[in-house]
C-alpha cells in the first residue's frame, strides 16, 4: 500500500486548512492538505461578507478577492422598520471560489503537498504514537503523521474519533439557503438584513452586493425552528417578494454552526480549526476570518512542536488554545450569550429597538446607543441579559 509520511496531516482546504498548512509548511514542516472535493472552495457555500479588520488581522487583501466594497449598511425589524447604519466600519464582498483556490496554492508554493478528491474516512491514533488517516483515494489511500489538524468543517466527523463531542444541538445550528441574484434594485455598496419569524424564524435574511445588479440573498433558520425544505422555500419567497423579476442562479443549502466555540481545542496531538472547531460568529454567523486566524496560529505551533521536539508535544500545542481563547475567547461567549438574548426575546423586541433606533441619526449609531435606546423600552430585559451575560 501507497503509505505518505508526513510531519503534520491536515483535512480539509477551507480556509482554516488551508491557512494551517501554509504557515506550518512555510515555518519547515513536512505537511500534507487533503480535500475530499476535486476543487477547494467550490461551489460556493457562503454569503462571502468580511469585515476589513477581520480580514487584515491575518491577510494582506489582493485586489482579484475583492467583489464589493460596502460602506453601509440597513436592518429592517419584523413589521418592517427600518434602520440605517451609515458607517458600520469597511467591509468586503468575498470571491470565495478564487480566495479558497490562491490559498491553496499559497500553501502548495510553501511546499505543502495538496491532495484534491481524497475524503478522509478514519483517522486514529496508532500504538506508536503516530496518527493515521485512511482516505478514499485509491493511490493515496493512507497518510501518517506526528500530528493532525482538523478543518473539516461545520459537518466534522473526525474530531469524535478523539473524544470530542462534535454534535450540534437544533438549537446551535443555522440551516441556510442561499443563491445569486440578479436586479437592477440591488445597491452597490449596502448590505441589508432582515429580522423576523415570518422571513427566517431563529436567524436573518441577508442581501450582500456583490458587484453591479448582482447580490448574495440567503437565510439562516435555527435548527429547532426548522423543517425540511423551509429554508428553501422561504428564500425564494423572499426574493419574488423583494426582487420581482430577478434571474435566480446557483441556489444551495448549507448549515452554519451558531453554538459555543469547542473545548478544548487541541487534544492528544490533534488540534480542531474553524468551522470544525465553532470558531463561528453565533450572532451573525460568520466565521472565515476566524477560520483563516486559527489556521494560521495552529499550523506556526504544531510547526515550533515538531521543529522543537521531533514529534506533536501537547503542552506546545496547547499553545493555540490559549491564544485562541484570550484573542477571541470572550468575544465568542458574548455572542453565543447575545444569539439566546434574542432568540429568547421575540420578534416584538426587534421591533421595540428598531422603533427607538429609527429615530436615530444613523451617522450618530454606537453600541452604546443601541444599549442605551434597547433598554429604555424594554427595563425587564435587562434583568434577563444580566444573568445571560454574568
Ligand atoms: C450559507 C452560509 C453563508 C455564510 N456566510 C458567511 C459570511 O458572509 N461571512 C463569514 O465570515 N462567514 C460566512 N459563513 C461561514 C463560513 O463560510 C465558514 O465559517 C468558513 O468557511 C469556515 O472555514 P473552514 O475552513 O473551517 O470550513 P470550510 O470552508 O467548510 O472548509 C472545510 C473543508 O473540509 C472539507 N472536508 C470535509 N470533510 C472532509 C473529509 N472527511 N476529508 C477531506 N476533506 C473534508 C470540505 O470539503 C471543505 O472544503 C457562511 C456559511 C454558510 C453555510
Amino acid at each position: 500500500m501507497n503509505t505518505n509520511k508526513y510531519d503534520i496531516v491536515v483535512v480539509g482546504a477551507g480556509p482554516a486548512g488551508s491557512m494551517a498548512a501554509m504557515s506550518a509548511a512555510a515555518a519547515g514542516a513536512k505537511v500534507c492538505l487533503l480535500e475530499r472535493k476535486p476543487v477547494a472552495g467550490a461551489p460556493v457555500r457562503c454569503g462571502e461578507g468580511i469585515g476589513h479588520k477581520g480580514l487584515t488581522l491575518t491577510l494582506e487583501p489582493r485586489p482579484e478577492w475583492i467583489k464589493a466594497e460596502i460602506t453601509r449598511a440597513r436592518m429592517v425589524s419584523p413589521s418592517g422598520i427600518e434602520v440605517g447604519i451609515g458607517n458600520p466600519g469597511k467591509a468586503w464582498i468575498l470571491d470565495r471560489e478564487k480566495m479558497d483556490a490562491d490559498l491553496v496554492q499559497d500553501a502548495v508554493k510553501h511546499g505543502a503537498d495538496y491532495f484534491p478528491s481524497t475524503p478522509v474516512i478514519t483517522a486514529e491514533k496508532l500504538p506508536n504514537g503516530l496518527y493515521r488517516c485512511m482516505a478514499k483515494n485509491e493511490k493515496h489511500p493512507e497518510f501518517i503523521a506526528s500530528c493532525l489538524i482538523l478543518a473539516d468543517g461545520v459537518e466534522s466527523r473526525l474530531a469524535r474519533n478523539f473524544g470530542w463531542n462534535t454534535a450540534l444541538r437544533p438549537h446551535d445550528i443555522e440551516t441556510c439557503a442561499f443563491a445569486r441574484v440578479r436586479s437592477a434594485d440591488i445597491k452597490p455598496d449596502c448590505c441589508v438584513f432582515h429580522t423576523g419569524s415570518a422571513a427566517a424564524p431563529g436567524g436573518y435574511v441577508w442581501i450582500f452586493p456583490r458587484s453591479k445588479g448582482m447580490a448574495n440573498v440567503g437565510l439562516g433558520i435555527i435548527g429547532s425552528r426548522c423543517t425540511p425544505g423551509l429554508p428553501k422555500k422561504l428564500l425564494l419567497e423572499f426574493i419574488a417578494r423583494r426582487f420581482p423579476d430577478s434571474e435566480v442562479t446557483d441556489v444551495h443549502c448549507g448549515g452554519v454552526p451558531v453554538g459555543r466555540w469547542i473545548r478544548p481545542l487541541v487534544k492528544k496531538g490533534v488540534m480542531l480549526v474553524g468551522d470544525a472547531a465553532r470558531q463561528v460568529g453565533a450572532i451573525n454567523g460568520a466565521g472565515i476570518a476566524y477560520s483563516l486566524y486559527a489556521g494560521k496560529t495552529a499550523g506556526a505551533i504544531a510547526a515550533k512542536s515538531i521543529r522543537a521536539d521531533g514529534s506533536a508535544n501537547h503542552r506546545m500545542l496547547r499553545e493555540y488554545h490559549k491564544q485562541w481563547a484570550k484573542r477571541f475567547g470572550k468575544q465568542q461567549d458574548r455572542s453565543f450569550a447575545l444569539k439566546e438574548f434574542i432568540l429568547s426575546a421575540g420578534d416584538r423586541f426587534l421591533d421595540d429597538i428598531a422603533k427607538s433606533l429609527s429615530k436615530e441619526d444613523p451617522e450618530k449609531l454606537n453600541y452604546l446607543r443601541v444599549f442605551t435606546r434597547t433598554f429604555a423600552s424594554r427595563p425587564k430585559l435587562l434583568w434577563k441579559a444580566f444573568w445571560l451575560f454574568r
